[in-house]
């Protein structure tokens, strides 16, 4: 064991003015509605270069709403890939839907468009991409695939706050119906929980409102019967309450401020990764091609590696476990979501999709987070280096 600092695989950063403005807002007159919502929606429309914010109480929900606004329902179908998080695909299911799961590129995990030309029938209604650790998936082809096939384009940006496709903002509407993000402590920015929606529609953005508050509508323009008095509301759908309070909104509002500085940071610790492990064979960070050509830029969400562990002669296990020792914290994004019990139940198998098992077999995240320090990354590399160097390994090749 060791006395070094544990360095987690990810973490949030708040400091004392994101505290004062917390506490700013509980000592005001509203803890949830009130201007503080209004106010981070506008910010984090503007930050991104799209006209409508909906923020609600977490990704996941984010998630729901655009299901229910996209008009997903029984018997629809909706394109998700293999590899990501199960909130993904569970949102076509809260609308009675069902996902159809995507393999994907085993070096980068994006989303495979030949295979989803595959999958396409009558019922397909929407296409889900994932940046997955803020790798940007190609919007173009995306675009041009849901145009095709008159599919609703719903970005999951949950990993991607702060990455750019062609020098522009991952959320700004250019090429998604729908983007949505999460503010759970692990992301960009953070309010604890929360979550919101981005799109340029304004009748996408008037569905995901009333989704967000019960299905209600207080608006006169929307209103379906006469206007009874300034008492009046209408409940016109099912929704729930999905809302975003003051306090978390506050907080989000203060977090983005420094967003350039967060993605900055996590950009600058990556290229030292990057650096470090280019002298380790075996050991391949996890990289777009228009990464590399400078089309793109990663907001690394993650900092995710393929490792070969078969030509290492160790398993991923004895790997993490061996830099739990060493006092670092590593995590496999994510385990593929057709192979969960209960999409197995539902007639999924990966032998469907070996592109997502290949990346899920070599998959690690190692630490990364703003204030992460580039020596803490240096000391991460050594340990992983340690963790996979195996005599009997050696030995073998050796004779
Ligand atoms: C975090 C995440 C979500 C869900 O966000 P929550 O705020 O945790 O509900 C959805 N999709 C992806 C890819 C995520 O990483």
């Amino acid at each position: 064991m060791t006395d070094l600092p544990f360095l987690p695989y990810g973490r949030q950063t708040i400091d004392d003015s994101d505290i004062e403005a917390v506490v700013g807002v509980l000592r005001s007159d509203y803890l949830t509605t009130g201007p503080m919502i209004p106010a981070f929606e506008e910010a984090l429309a503007e930050r991104v270069g799209a006209k409508h914010a909906v923020v609600v109480s977490n990704g996941t929900a984010a998630l729901h709403a655009t299901a229910f606004a996209a008009k997903i329902g029984p018997g629809d179908e909706v394109l998700v890939p293999a590899i990501t998080f199960v909130a993904s695909a569970n949102c076509v299911r809260y609308e009675g839907g069902e996902p159809v799961f995507v393999d994907v590129d085993p070096q980068t995990g994006l989303i495979d468009l030949a295979h989803a030309e595959t999958l396409v029938t009558p019922k397909t209604k929407a296409i889900i991409p994932v940046h997955l650790n803020g790798a940007p998936v190609d919007l173009t082809a995306c675009r041009a695939f849901a145009d095709r096939h008159n599919l609703v384009l719903i970005e999951d940006a949950a990993h991607a706050l702060g990455a750019t496709f062609g020098g522009e903002p991952i959320g700004n509407g250019r090429y998604g119906d729908m983007a949505i993000l999460s503010f759970h402590p692990v992301k960009h920015i953070t309010t604890g929980e929360g979550g919101a929606i981005l799109t340029e529609d304004d009748e996408l953005a008037v569905r995901l409102r009333r989704f967000r508050d019960h299905g209600i509508e207080r608006r006169a323009e929307h209103f379906t019967e006469p206007d009874a008095g300034p008492w009046h509301y209408e409940q016109i759908e099912l929704g729930y309450n999905l809302r975003l309070s003051a306090i978390q909104c506050v907080l989000g509002i203060n977090q983005l401020r420094r967003l350039g500085d967060f993605v900055g940071k996590r950009q600058a610790l990556a290229a030292r990764y990057d650096a470090l492990l280019a002298e380790v064979p075996g050991v391949s960070p996890v990289r777009t091609a228009a990464m590399d050509s400078g089309h793109d830029t990663s907001a690394y969400h993650l900092y995710a590696v393929q490792i070969d562990f078969a030509e290492f002669g160790r398993t991923r296990s004895e790997v993490m476990a061996a830099l739990r020792a060493a006092s670092i914290g590593t995590q496999v994004h994510y385990i593929p979501v057709p192979a969960q019990p209960y999409y197995k139940a539902r007639g999924h198998k990966m032998a469907d999709f070996p592109g997502a098992q290949r990346y899920f077999d070599g998959a690690l995240s190692l630490p990364l987070y703003p204030t992460l320090a580039l020596t803490d990354v240096d000391r991460v590399v050594t340990a992983l280096k340690n963790a996979l160097a195996q005599p009997a390994a050696v030995d073998q090749r050796a004779s």
